[in-house]
């Protein structure tokens, strides 16, 4: 993966980190040059020598290049630097630029930048002396897959990703307006912009009148968060960007506050929500903010027997007992268990729920990140009605608690649909209820080292019809899922509503959820809905 200042080198993997400056000039006696139109400064560490090389922005030569374990590093003004290599056995004199950069922010980040390199590059030499070298992993690295991340950020580093998240306008206008309607927690502030993907969120921060924003990806988005950065440039002179995982990268100061969007589907998925409390560790000075700074994940039991029907239905396939002569049938137990252990994500009618919701509540602010490796929640519902319960149906809500207005951003079934939509675990085994029954269970999830979890889920009711009142025997289903192999639903038309026919059994309005899109009213609500299911049909 890409890395960044703060990493000690592997030198199989191509590392690097930039500066944009305003310009350089040599010092050197012999050779006078200078360079006074835009240059970029580069650490790398492509061959397994760590370097810091000055180029043109609009060439690919170098102007200077420094070895770093013999270069010093001098400020002679806020915007002003100098950086001095000592000569050697074949160059038999020291070397100078003069370093001229756009903002004091960002001399201050090269200069923490600098030693870090230093740091590594004399780590380097040492270790490659010694005839090892040594793997230093950070958290992240340590507990995820390389091949996850290497997919993980490879998908991150393509626009087309970024621009899915930028077309939620549910997604980004909350965060627009939830930053705009708090502009007072950003004025004059030091913000750290979690995975910042494109950068949009460390521009509002910057509208908002943030001090300085320093904007850290660790995928090539970083480069395009750069471009865009750069073409917006009442906002450029406030923001630095950083390439790198906010695991490894170092900071030259603390921040007032973190804006980030971590969230994946169930709001766990992706483990991001750990990078962005290791941040918070790192980054955020006391007193410090967060956008978002709680998270809450809300299930109820559904009834959806269009939906059990298509699932159980994909595995007949295999109770073929004559394909091309062979006999199917010894897979068909397999390849229905498999089926039932695909979380499915759609939108879908709030009406299904069979029982108020009840939520698990994530303090982004205290949690521990170890916290967040196994999660239990333990269940308990009231049946609204006599049904058959196919599984448990999930969503989560965000809080950005500024100072001045409190904003949710819900992905609720029902509220205006975003990209995560919601997730059903649908159990092979549905249950019975009847009205004002209990139903008992848990939903434990354990993180995994590829970006994701194992769900685990258990939902259990008392027996109903002749002879229960005597025994009270318990049904219980349970199933096991993989939040990462997810069965998104979209393409398919939803025939609701439902045979059980609900009637306005509106369980949803019943969340404790003060779901703040005022501006939305219920014909814009039936408006969103139609238009999704279009799209789908489409
Ligand atoms: N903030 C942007 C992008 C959100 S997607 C927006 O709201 O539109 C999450 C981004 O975080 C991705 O671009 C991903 O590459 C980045 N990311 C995930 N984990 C990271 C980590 N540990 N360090 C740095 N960036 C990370």
């Amino acid at each position: 993966m890409e890395a960044s200042i703060g990493q000690k080198q592997k030198p199989q993997h191509k590392e690097e980190d930039e500066f944009s400056l305003v310009s350089i000039s040599q010092l050197s006696l012999s050779r006078p040059s200078s360079s006074s139109s835009p240059v970029v400064a580069r650490f790398s560490c492509d061959s397994g020598v760590a370097e810091l090389r000055f180029l043109h922005e609009s060439e690919s030569t170098d102007v200077v290049t420094a070895d770093l374990t013999t270069s010093q590093l001098f400020k002679l003004g806020p915007l002003e630097s100098i950086c001095v290599s000592e000569g050697s056995e074949e160059k038999s004199y020291s070397r100078g630029v003069s370093i001229r950069f756009r903002s004091e922010a960002e001399s201050t980040a090269f200069h923490s930048a600098f030693q870090k390199w230093k740091k590594e590059a004399i780590n380097q030499e040492t270790e490659l002396q010694n005839g090892s070298v040594l793997e230093s992993r950070n958290k992240f690295d340590t507990k995820i897959e390389a091949s996850s991340a290497k997919m993980y950020f490879h998908y991150y580093g393509q626009l087309l990703h970024q621009q899915n998240m930028l077309q939620d306008y549910v997604r980004t206008g909350t965060y627009h307006a939830a930053v705009m309607e708090n502009r007072a927690d950003f004025i004059g502030r030091v913000v750290v912009d979690v995975g910042a993907g494109s950068g949009i969120l460390s521009l509002f921060a910057a509208q908002a009148g943030a001090k300085h924003v320093y904007a850290v990806e660790a995928s090539e988005m970083a480069e395009y968060a750069r471009k865009l950065i750069s073409g917006n440039p009442s906002l450029a002179q406030r923001i630095t960007v950083v390439k790198g995982k906010v695991e490894e990268v170092e900071l030259p100061e603390k921040a007032d506050i973190l804006i980030s969007e971590p969230m994946g589907t169930l709001l766990v998925n992706e483990r991001m929500l750990e990078s962005y409390v290791i941040a918070r560790d790192r980054f955020l000075g006391s007193n410090g903010k967060m956008f978002p700074t709680i998270g809450r994940i809300h299930m109820a039991p559904f009834s959806d027997e269009y939906l059990y029907v298509e699932v159980a239905n994909k595995a007949l396939f295999w109770q073929q007992q004559n394909y091309f002569g062979v006999d199917l049938t010894p897979l068909y137990g397999s390849a229905f268990q498999g089926y039932f252990s695909q979380p499915v994500v759609d939108a879908f009618d709030p009406r299904l729920l069979v029982a108020p919701p009840t939520s698990h509540v994530i303090d982004f602010t205290s949690i521990k990140e170890e916290d967040l490796y196994e999660i239990e929640i333990p269940l308990k519902f009231i049946a609204s009605v006599g049904t058959r319960i196919h599984g448990l149906a999930c969503w989560f809500d965000v809080l950005f608690n500024g100072s001045v207005v409190q904003r949710w951003l819900t992905t609720a079934p029902g509220a205006p649909t975003t990209h995560w939509y919601q997730l059903r675990c649908v159990l092979s085994q549905p249950l019975y209820v009847m009205a004002g029954q209990e139903i008992t269970g848990q939903l434990r999830m354990v993180a995994h080292s590829a970006q994701s979890y194992s769900l685990y889920l258990t939902m259990s009711a008392k027996m109903w019809g002749p002879g229960a009142d005597q025994g009270g025997i318990l049904q219980t289903s349970s199933c096991k899922l993989d939040l990462k192999e997810p069965y998104y639903r979209m393409s398919q038309p939803q025939p609701y509503p439902m045979a059980q026919d609900l009637q306005s059994n509106p369980l949803i309005n019943s969340l404790d959820t003060p779901i703040q899109s005022q501006d939305i009213d219920g014909s814009e609500l039936t408006q969103q809905q139609l238009q999704n299911l279009s799209a789908q049909l489409q």
